[in-house]
């Protein structure tokens, strides 16, 4: 039980900057989240424009004139400003987009229920056919349970909503009148479910997102999303025609620390390098694990010179690196090569990754705990270590 207790606490710490605001997410999650956000805000802003406009004919045949004419004209305003939204929004993939138009939606069918509710004198439950226009906040925040947004956007647009309805109420000289408090209970009610659910869809995605990307043991970038963002990076600097190193990474007998404490203490030391190196690189590089003990960090605006400089200062730092081995209070150090590779005219990434890896090929012959950088000069033929394996 306590234990359970310590695990959900300490999920929820993990979490709860993150569903809080969207300042604390990573670039990559940003994109993705935007992503749901587009599709979801291009569906409810289609479906509440279509159907905004097919009411038309049922307020034309129920409503007093010039009433109808009046909400008539709004009703088509909405509608087509709801399907502007979900065309716009369509084209554009920002998770700042995204926001906007999120707003807008919400803001603007505030401002239609706030009109309609004045043109039609405030209707009450029981005024007949124009009642229902007094469910619209309801039904408005209860779609809102679609969307994966922090807890501070889904607070932004419940606050538009309850000013919009205390509006309406003072308006209407109802301001706290006891059937409004019980409505205003029950719509607190709803807005507790509605964030409760759309904050679980967030951390569900957030999960989702991390078992993806994410490698389990040292929790840094696994090999698939480190490729897909390198990828990216690398076309940007190429595009921008700034310098772009890589710096492949190898634990130095690493089968040894295995072999001699144990895996755990293997894993202990991987994420002990882990977390050096993110604490030692720039926030523009791009660190992963590269699979079993090898690791990759990419460099952009880095030329083969700095990036030579930087290893040797890492590789030095590494060197002081202590792991405990929970064995007599003995504390392992351990070392690692370091292959490195620039970009040169018509390199691919994989290119660039096979002379790393050859770099790397040349330390482990120097005697390993060095660094090597490999120049342009690539053919693409297997490096002497990939031939031994195959
Ligand atoms: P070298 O200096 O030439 O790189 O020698 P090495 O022993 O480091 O290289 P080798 O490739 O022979 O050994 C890598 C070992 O890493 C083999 C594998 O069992 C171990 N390994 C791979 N992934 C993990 C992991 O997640 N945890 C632990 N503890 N060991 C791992
Ligand atoms: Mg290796
Ligand atoms: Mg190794």
């Amino acid at each position: 039980m306590t234990s359970s207790l310590h695990q959900l606490f300490q999920s929820l710490k993990l979490y709860i900057p993150d569903l809080w605001s969207a300042r604390a997410h990573s670039t990559s999650f940003k994109n993705t989240r935007s992503g749901y956000l587009r599709s979801r805000i291009t569906m409810l802003s289609s479906v509440w424009g279509v159907l905004v406009i097919l009411w038309l004919p049922f307020d034309l045949l129920f409503l007093a004139q010039p009433t109808h004419l009046h909400i008539a004209g709004s009703r088509i305003l909405l509608g087509s400003f709801l399907l502007s939204i979900a065309w716009l929004n369509h084209r554009h993939t920002t998770l700042k987009r995204a926001q906007w138009y999120m707003g807008l939606m919400v803001l603007s069918i505030n401002l239609f229920y706030l009109y309609t509710a004045w043109v039609l004198d405030f209707p009450t439950v029981y005024s007949g056919f124009v009642y229902g226009y007094t469910l619209l906040p309801i039904i408005h925040v209860a779609i809102l349970t679609i969307l994966p947004v922090t807890l501070k956007e889904s607070l932004c647009m419940l606050a538009v909503t309850a000013v919009t309805q205390l509006l309406v109420d003072y308006l209407s000289g109802h301001l706290f009148s006891p059937e409004n408090i019980a409505s205003y209970w029950l719509q607190n009610v709803l807005a507790l479910m509605v964030v409760w659910s759309q904050l679980s869809k967030l951390h569900m995605l957030m999960r989702l997102y991390r078992q993806a990307t994410l490698d389990p043991l040292t929790g840094i970038y696994n090999r698939r999303m480190l490729l897909q963002l390198a990828d990216k990076q690398l076309a940007n600097c190429i595009q921008k025609e700034q310098p772009f190193s890589i710096m492949l990474f190898d634990i130095d007998r690493f089968k040894r620390i295995n072999d001699t404490w144990g895996h755990g203490v293997g894993d202990k030391v991987l994420k002990e390098f882990a977390n050096f190196m993110q604490d030692h690189i720039r926030k523009t590089d791009l660190f992963g694990r590269f699979g079993g003990e090898e690791f990759i960090l990419f460099l952009p605006k880095c030329t083969s010179n700095d990036a030579e400089r930087i290893a040797e200062r890492m590789l030095s730092r590494i060197r002081t690196l202590e792991v405990e081995t929970g064995i007599d209070s003995t504390a392992i150090n351990f070392t690692t090569s370091i292959g490195i590779s620039s970009y040169g005219d018509s390199d691919s990434l994989s290119s660039l990754i096979e002379r790393a890896d050859r770099a790397l090929y040349d330390c482990k012959d120097a005697g390993r705990d060095c660094s090597r950088y490999h120049p342009f000069d690539y053919t693409p033929i297997l490096s002497e270590r990939r031939r031994a394996i195959a």
